[in-house]
């Protein structure tokens, strides 16, 4: 069986001095062996070329790679959906139930990663800070990075949400909170399209807060409903 390093690792002769060692490393991590025939180089992500075995998750692939989609914030959602229904049908534990425990045990973890994968990338807020991840930048959850005049705004758009006592003052509020999103989602996209990674940031922290006054609104809208009728 030919090695995956020597049959396809992409030797480019005049370039061998870019080749970083780090590349390698990448390159050679993602270029399973197979648990069960121990060849290398699958073509295949999931499946073993040779034997056609579910591979071991690749738990150190990023999420974009999984599903086949360009590693970007304006992610291609149509595409998306289509791979992960794809890949979702080929690996879904209910097609193992006849076969080896080992491989049932890995269609549990494929379809748990896959499902997080889509899930992560299909809802803007979710895909911005997993692209800022991917990027060494993390969002803490206490309020240390935010700024203060919007921290107070919050506070008074909650506010104004605690004292609505009609459902005509409730639905401004949501059309306002709903505003707000859309703008900070603008936001966000010409960040990532302008490569400012710290104002992507701050526009996520927002965009969590407004997302959360927005679900708190919404199920007073609810409660409201339901005690008028
Ligand atoms: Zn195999």
């Amino acid at each position: 069986m030919a090695s995956c390093f020597f049959r396809t690792f992409p030797i480019n002769r005049g370039a061998t001095k870019s080749l970083s060692f780090n590349y390698f490393l990448r390159y050679y991590a993602s270029c399973p062996r197979c648990w069960k025939c121990s060849s290398e180089g699958s073509k295949d992500k999931f499946f073993c070329s040779s034997c056609g075995v579910l591979l071991k998750v690749a738990k150190h692939e990023n999420y974009f790679a999984l599903l086949d989609v360009a590693k970007r914030y304006n992610v291609d959602l149509v595409a998306l959906k289509k791979n992960f229904r794809s890949i979702q049908n080929q690996i879904h534990p209910d097609k193992f139930a006849q076969q080896t425990p080992e491989e049932k045990q890995l269609a549990l973890e494929w379809s748990a990663l896959i499902n997080k994968a889509y899930k992560t990338l299909t809802k803007s807020v979710d895909r911005s800070q997993y692209l800022l991840e991917l990027q060494g930048i993390t969002i803490s959850e206490d309020n240390s990075h935010i700024d203060q005049s919007f921290l107070i705004d919050m506070m008074d758009l909650n506010e104004s949400i605690d004292e609505a006592r009609d459902s005509e003052q409730l639905q401004q509020l949501k059309a306002r909170i709903e505003n707000l999103i859309q703008n900070q989602t603008q936001d966000i996209e010409q960040s990532f399209q302008a490569d400012d990674l710290e104002r992507a940031k701050q526009s996520v922290i927002r965009l969590k807060y407004l997302i959360n006054i927005e679900s708190k609104t919404k199920a007073k809208v609810l409660q409201q409903s339901l005690q008028t009728k």
